[in-house]
């Protein structure tokens, strides 16, 4: 019998509309593979069963989960993108039902940002959860793994777990998250041989569509990896820093954990020639800011410069607007083969950004950076939130003219959602605003999506001038031309064909 199962849940129907079948990414699941790996280093024998690589129907991943029969079956339920962790529970819950359904006795744990966010939660609703996890959970795992037996006395000795007495939740002391300095020792990197694959490895992956450059054919091999972990930000829309939870409140907020957390350079430069041996050069890395600390992001990009002799490396990273002013910078970056940054900008207003962003911006001239990341032959995906607290059909309007100035040639517009984690969701719920009726309503594009207010605007003003900017920005006369001149008069196409698909909104009355 195995210790420890990793399930990686696909998502219920619907949650992505029609664009899960060709356009959305399927990340490799960087949790499940650094948790497999730190338990596999203590000794432990761990699988990975990825729903969603495999796409495997609820029955098919059920049929697996018992012919492997392991002690412990681990739902690591973080999502797509790192907002997905409540979107995602959708499809977990309605697979860790069916196992329950089918008197399977293997105890359940879910370790995620939703459960992390609402432990008590989580566990009073969910019949099928036997144990939740309210932080990362490498050390509680590797005790749960140790314990004789799986049962409520045995539990209680647990830190950082929650768990169900009879009817009582029960929420045991916290447990601390792995220290920097143990890092490269408790969470020794990722289990990348665990992963399913068709004929070679990561070919069930796939970019994102403007990461390869919209170009179908070259999403696949593809891989994520982590670099850093957490961000020192605070910002009021965003609930990354929850994993790095270590109190026991019943709602948490990110913003009261926000840390960051490095690998040495020579440990994760292992990692990507482990990727780039396995013929992997379609790469994420998703490190909330990678271009933050430069006495790690210099040497990284040095090393991996030497491994991008001939530019064969098509990767990108996530940054700040006001870190990449450093002279030389962008060069640098370029030459690691990094060759798309995203930057979130959120809004065209100052005001309307800064409220949310907590110090996360110095006060900088966006249009003169976004120019300096063009001259260096790098791609912007640029990342915009609709709906932000003091947002105004104005200043709407203003973040929407913004982006088609920069022209960038990724566009990515959200409209602002109370995320379980996020200072939002605690706002939310103070100011007893209406939150989505179930899980899927958490995600950006499901069919009963349900945004914030503002203090100006309802929820259906912001989704429907939100769905209107996708399709005007994406049919828009300069982007489309410099897409076409970028990577050609096909990948202009796909982008017109993505926006015949038209997203169905409950509350607009579809
Ligand atoms: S900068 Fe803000 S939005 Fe980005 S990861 Fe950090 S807290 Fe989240």
């Amino acid at each position: 019998m195995i210790d420890a199962l990793f399930v990686v849940p696909g998502n219920a129907k619907g949650v992505y509309q029609k664009l899960s079948a060709d356009y959305s990414a399927i990340e490799t699941p960087t949790w499940a593979l650094l948790l497999a790996e730190s338990c596999r280093s203590v000794g432990h024998d761990v699988k990975i069963l990825d729903v969603t690589a495999e796409k495997l129907s609820h029955q098919n991943a059920l049929d697996r989960i018992i012919q492997i029969n392991p002690r412990l079956i681990v739902f690591v339920v973080y999502g797509q993108n790192v907002n997905a962790g409540t979107t995602s529970m959708s499809g977990a819950v309605a697979l860790s039902n069916l196992i329950k359904l089918n008197k399977i006795n293997s105890p359940i744990i879910y370790i995620g940002s939703h459960v992390q966010a609402l432990p008590i939660e989580a566990l009073e609703k969910e019949k099928s959860i036997d144990i939740v996890c309210t932080n990362e959970g490498v050390y509680s795992l590797w005790n749960l793994l140790s314990l004789e037996k799986i049962n409520p006395v045995f539990l209680s000795k647990v830190k950082g777990i929650g768990y169900r007495d009879f009817d009582k939740v029960c929420l045991t002391e916290p447990e601390k998250v792995v220290p920097q300095e143990r890092l490269e020792i408790d969470l020794p990197g990722y289990a990348w041989d665990l992963l399913p694959c068709k004929d070679m490895p990561f070919d069930l992956y796939r970019s994102p569509m403007w990461h390869a450059e919209y170009d179908f054919n070259q999403r696949s091999p593809y891989a994520a990896i982590q670099t850093s972990l957490g961000c020192q930000f605070k910002c009021e829309f965003c609930m990354i820093n929850i994993i790095n939870r270590n109190d026991n409140d019943p709602i948490g907020v990110a913003g009261n954990y926000s840390s960051m957390r490095y690998w040495p350079t020579d440990f994760i430069i292992k990692e990507f020639d482990k990727l780039i041996e396995m013929g992997v050069s379609t790469i994420r890395i998703v490190d909330e800011m990678f271009l933050l600390n430069p006495k790690y992001y210099i040497p990284l990009c040095e090393k991996l410069a030497e491994r991008n002799k001939n530019d064969s490396l098509r990767m990108w990273a996530y940054s700040r607007i006001d870190t990449i002013k450093r002279p030389g910078i962008l060069d640098l970056v370029r030459s690691a083969g990094i060759k798309w940054l995203c930057l979130g900008i959120e809004s065209g207003d100052k005001q309307v950004r800064l409220e949310v962003s907590k110090g996360k911006f110095e006060d900088v001239n966006i249009t003169k950076v976004i120019e300096k990341v063009h001259e260096a032959d790098i791609e912007v995906m640029a990342n915009y939130i609709f709906g932000l607290p003091k947002d105004n059909k104005a200043t709407m309007k203003k973040t929407f003219d913004l982006s088609k100035e920069l022209c960038t040639a990724g566009w990515n517009t959200y409209a602002a959602m109370a995320l379980p984690g996020s200072q939002l969701y605690k706002n939310a719920i103070d100011m007893k605003y209406k939150l989505p009726d179930n899980y899927a309503g958490y995600s950006f594009h499901a069919y009963n999506t349900q945004p914030l207010p503002t203090e100006y605007l309802t929820p259906e003003e912001v989704l429907d001038y939100r769905d209107k900017c996708f399709t005007s920005y994406h049919t828009y006369k300069p982007f489309l031309k410099k897409i076409e001149s970028k990577f050609g008069k096909k990948a202009a196409e796909n982008i017109k064909n993505m926006t015949k698909i038209k997203l169905k909104r409950q509350i607009l009355g579809d």
